[in-house]
């Protein structure tokens, strides 16, 4: 009876991660379903801890368990309570890694069981023969292990490369080192599976080394950019990892927990890489981007142009159209409140306001649509980028705020640029626009922008949030 009611848990936690991943998908359900999953997760885990037996037996170790959730759980608090908004993607990196390193501790844990359940153990290794083993059990072990080690150690170097700690990394003849480690993981796998068994933990741990060294060397050279594919594809690695776990334990709810997590993980990647313009063989292989890129392309000759507040506030106050292009400096600048009230004191004034928003905008997948969101601007009023470059054609102003290399039109015109083929708000064909950020330094990919020179750019130079709080003053007094 117990088993059935943990059956029950396992299908509810599984239909509640489904029902919450399909409201993720619209910003207006998203953090409700963001709690159905979490309950589902609940479900599950209380269900595992109270009713889970083995051989007849219930698990025993509640001092361990509980200690550990409540570390985690006091960790895990204080870390989404001091998180900046900004600060968001390094803290999924390094949450993400977390779950590739559980991952890879469960094939670690698992393979012991393993070897040491049959009972011809290797008196001097402690190990036992593998022939006989379940093969299909031990290649689950070894591509969690491999899978998750990967996706620890790479979202380890992505959480540095985020925060500013690590920089990008290359040499020559990365793509054919990183093709190696990868060749040399897959036969030492098949070697265990199938070879000599007496030599495989040994083996097992030169694997665990080379997965490591694998996810660094992958992420390292990734600069520019191309961060956010990388992201999400190291997401979608934690998800096969911990399904390789679910399977390992019979366990249905992980299943279907690491299969949601590394198909979303996967589809969000494909989806990345078109709006980057690479190919996911490029990220496979590692080292796009990366150093070389930064300050790459054609110089920039010319003068830009300021503008006061009181011009862009009688642009803003008298135009029909005003399009506004949320970037990473809106994010940095927490402006998204009085970028809302700039909003509603322009439609106040019969202004038309929308927001354009580039999928790879700021530094996390979704980032302007949840920022914008806190600040409870209509989601109608957000345009996705194909939509938005048919309205700046027909807009009076746009109002580029704290946003870079996702206007930058080097994309679309300049080969040797480093972000060309990526697509761009293209808000040049709009009448004016505005650029507010703090100064001429690049955005994220460390090039500058032809926008910024070009006839009807005008620079808003400040803080975001300075800058705009001073715009709605002028406004109001128009
Ligand atoms: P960018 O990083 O290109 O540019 C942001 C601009 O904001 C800077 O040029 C900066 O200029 C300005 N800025 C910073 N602080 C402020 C402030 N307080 N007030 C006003 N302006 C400010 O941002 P975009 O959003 O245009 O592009 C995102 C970039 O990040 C892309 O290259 C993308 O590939 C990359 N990326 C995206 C991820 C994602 O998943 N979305 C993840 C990782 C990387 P100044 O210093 O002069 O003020």
């Amino acid at each position: 009876m117990e088993l059935n009611i943990l059956a029950l848990c396992y299908l509810l936690g599984s239909v509640s991660f489904i029902i919450g991943l399909k409201m993720l998908s619209n910003p207006a359900s998203a953090r409700k379903g963001n709690l159905v999953a979490a309950t589902g997760m609940f479900i599950a885990i209380v269900g595992t801890i109270f009713l889970y037996q083995e051989n007849g037996q219930k698990l025993h170790n509640y001092s361990w368990i509980f200690g550990g959730l409540l570390i985690g759980t006091i960790i895990g608090t204080v870390m989404a309570k001091k998180v900046q908004m900004t600060a968001m993607p390094e803290m999924v990196s390094l949450f993400n890694g977390m779950g590739g390193a559980c991952a890879a501790l469960i094939s670690i844990i698992e393979f012991k069981h393993l070897i040491e359940v049959d009972p011809r153990v290797f008196a001097h290794l402690g190990y036992a023969f593998f022939s006989h083993l379940d093969q299909t059990k031990l290649l689950i072990i070894l591509l969690g292990l491999i899978i998750g080690g990967v996706s620890f150690s790479g979202s380890m170097i992505a959480w540095g490369k985020l925060n500013g700690k690590i920089k990008d990394f290359s040499f020559k003849g990365q793509h054919i080192f990183n093709l190696l480690l990868l060749i040399a993981n897959i036969l030492l796998a098949a070697y265990i599976i199938i070879g000599r068994p007496e030599q495989s933990p040994f083996y097992f741990y030169i694997i665990i080394f080379l997965s490591l060294l694998y996810g660094v060397f992958f992420v390292l050279p990734i600069g520019g950019a191309d961060m956010p594919v990388v992201i999400s594809l190291l997401n979608s690695f934690t998800g096969v990892a911990a399904a390789c776990g679910g399977f390992l334990y019979d366990n249905k709810v992980m299943l279907t927990g690491g299969i949601l997590v590394g198909a979303a993980g996967t589809l969000l990647t494909i989806l990345m890489c078109k709006a980057m313009n690479r190919s996911l063989k490029n990220v496979l292989i590692g080292s796009f981007g990366g150093t070389s890129a930064v300050g790459a392309g054609v110089a920039i000759t010319g003068s830009y142009k300021e503008i006061s507040l009181s011009d862009a506030a009688v642009i803003m106050g008298y135009a029909n159209k005003v399009l506004i292009v949320p970037g990473y400096g809106l994010a940095v600048a927490q402006a998204q409140h009085v970028c809302h009230e700039l909003e509603k004191t322009l439609e106040s004034k019969g202004v038309e306001v929308k927001y354009a928003i580039h999928p790879v905008a700021g530094r996390m997948p979704g980032h302007m649509n949840v920022l914008l969101a806190e600040a409870d601007v209509s989601y109608e009023k957000l345009l996705e980028m194909e939509v938005a470059n048919e309205e700046f054609k027909t807009a009076d102003v746009v109002l580029v705020l704290g946003a870079n290399d996702v206007v930058n039109p080097a994309a679309k015109s300049d080969p040797a640029s480093p972000i060309y083929g990526m697509p761009i708000l293209e808000v040049e064909e709009a009448k004016h626009v505005i650029v507010n950020k703090r100064s001429m330094k690049p955005g994220y990919a460390g090039i500058e922008n032809q926008l910024f020179f070009q006839p009807k750019t005008s620079m808003l130079f400040g803080d975001a949030k300075k800058a705009l709080q001073d715009l709605l003053a002028e406004i109001r007094s128009i």
